[in-house]
């Protein structure tokens, strides 16, 4: 089976066009975040003739700014979400044998002080195991002194007596979002970034979208005969256009993540799970590739949707946790980068954003426009199908999903690792570009690795990185990258875990 890329922007604005009442779409989905683009995957999967629109670049939204991490939700068990945890353990096993080069099990370390913490943790690692059976990574077991501090070697000895190991799985958000895209476009679905909904006109038959280019500059009309709405905490701003009303279902909350240096974070393999100074809730520090993430808060959040920021309060409040947990004096200048997301929960009568539920929701926002929010990105999945199900039983379409079997663009990894590793020796590629190449673009690595040789760029993208040279030119070709931003913060990642590095 041939391994595709995106195709370019221009043909797909033109196959746009060409969606008018006489010809139109099935279904039109607006937002290219992990939902979105699940949602344009099960839909063109089914045979539905598809499109999904992007204002920004694909994953610029909350889908680029998570922990990164495919998980069951161990915090979720506090508030007896046990359904939520059930369904994500389901999803994250499946993802894992779906996009191996993209989901990976990654131990976790629970470090324990007090004797009253192990009894707690232990028994919510019980029943997160449980209701991760029969499927679950690995069962957690219990870590003496010695063991915690050697998984964990930023912890300074004596400071815990001992802790727990579990399993979760990692990510990189942006890349599994351009995963399940390239799919999309593979089962025939039009995909198009820097493309905007402006307007919506609802009908029962049919409805119609006008969205702006934002690149090229004009407007185009594009008919569908279903809409659905991915577009995360900016859904209730689509309802605004096409009813004129603002239900205010949603409730963002932020969360923010610090970035630090692994040399100045020193982790291992292993992730660890600390509380924040004043022990009310759990951070994650993660060791990803060159970096450590630190995260997350929760915090009601009513400003600019656009431009979530991370504040000195948020800077200080994970710096004291790491100062609590490890004791490396580490302060602002030792912070590499900062990004900040928004969680689009759906409003409830919880008092706090901590204690909304993360489950998803799909309702109705006007005639034939039906929207899909909430949830996780590990659940993206079962939100698309839910949606797409709506869809074909309100077109009296008899098609079933078949997400659950289409490998998201890697379909051997231990082939593809012999085969880039034997064509990345043939041309002078080094070995960890090779690693990176695998993760971020699966079987389509070879492609990068033509690229890097017909072209002469067998070098790196910035010196000092691991990322290729070659990224570049095959991004812009085969991803639509349109700006510096897409290639440095979302495809290549390089602005995320350097920020100088993808500045110069
Ligand atoms: P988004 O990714 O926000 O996508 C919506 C898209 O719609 C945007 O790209 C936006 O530009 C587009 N859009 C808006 N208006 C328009 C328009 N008019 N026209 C066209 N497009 C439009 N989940 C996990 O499973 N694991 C984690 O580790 C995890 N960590 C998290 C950490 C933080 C700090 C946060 C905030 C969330 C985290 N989540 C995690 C949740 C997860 O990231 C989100 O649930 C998920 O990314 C939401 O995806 P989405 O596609 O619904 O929204």
């Amino acid at each position: 089976m041939s391994v595709l890329g995106l195709g370019t922007r221009a043909d797909a604005l033109q196959r746009l066009s060409e969606a008018g009442p006489e010809a139109p779409l099935d279904v039109l989905v607006v937002g290219g975040g992990i939902t979105g683009a699940g949602v344009a995957l099960d839909a063109a999967a089914r045979g539905l003739r598809t499109g999904l629109v992007e204002r920004d670049d694909f994953a610029s939204g909350t889908s680029s700014r998570s922990s990164k991490l495919v998980h069951g939700g161990l915090r979720y068990l506090e508030q007896r979400e046990f359904a939520l945890v059930r369904e994500a353990s389901v999803e994250r096993d499946l993802l894992q044998r779906l996009a191996p080069q993209l989901v990976e099990p990654i131990p976790f370390v629970l470090p324990v002080g007090e004797r009253w913490r192990r009894a707690v943790f232990g028994a919510g690692l019980w029943a997160y195991d449980a209701l991760a059976a029969p499927r679950n990574l690995h069962v957690h077991r219990h870590l003496d002194r010695e063991e915690t501090e050697a998984l964990v070697p930023a912890l300074p000895p004596g400071r815990v007596r001992g802790g727990y190991l579990y399993h979760d799985c990692r990510t990189d958000d942006a890349r599994l979002v351009m995963a399940v895209l390239v799919e999309a476009r593979r089962y025939g679905a039009t995909v198009v970034n820097h493309a905007a909904v402006t307007d919506i006109e609802p009908g029962e038959d049919l409805v119609v979208a006008e969205i702006a280019d934002r690149v090229g500059g004009g407007t185009l009309r594009v008919a569908a005969r279903r809409m659905v709405v991915a577009a995360g905490v900016w859904a209730d701003g689509l309802e605004s256009l096409a009813t004129g009303r603002r239900s205010h279902r949603l409730r963002p909350s932020k969360g923010i993540h610090l970035v630090f240096r692994r040399s100045d974070l020193p982790l291992g393999d292993a992730a660890a799970f600390i509380p924040d100074a004043e022990r009310r809730r759990m951070l994650f520090v993660i060791p990803w590739f060159d970096a450590v993430l630190v995260g997350t808060t929760d915090t009601p959040y009513d400003g600019d949707l656009d431009a979530p920021t991370v504040t000195a309060e948020d800077r200080r409040y994970c710096l004291e946790a790491i100062e609590e947990a490890f004791g490396l004096g580490l302060g602002e200048s030792d912070i590499a980068g900062a990004y900040a997301g928004l969680r689009p929960l759906i409003t409830g009568v919880a008092e706090t954003t901590a204690d909304l539920s993360r489950r998803h929701a799909l309702y109705d926002l006007a005639p034939g426009v039906i929207c899909i929010t909430g949830g996780k990105l590990t659940t993206y999945r079962r939100m698309a199908r839910d949606a797409v199900d709506r869809v074909c039983e309100d077109l009296s379409i008899d098609a079933k999903a078949k997400t659950h079997w289409i490998r998201l663009g890697c379909s051997d990894l231990d082939a593809l690792r012999a085969a880039a590793g034997r064509r990345a020796a043939s041309i002078g590629v080094p070995r960890p570009a090779v690693t990176g190449l695998i993760r971020s673009y699966g079987d389509r690595a070879l492609q990068v690795l033509d690229v890097a040789h017909a072209e002469g760029l067998t070098g790196p993208l910035v010196e000092g990185y691991p990322q290729l040279a070659a990224e570049a030119p095959y991004c812009v070709r085969a991803e639509m990258v349109v700006t510096l931003s897409d290639l440095l913060a979302r495809r290549t990642r390089l602005a995320l875990t350097d920020p100088a590095a993808g500045a110069g």
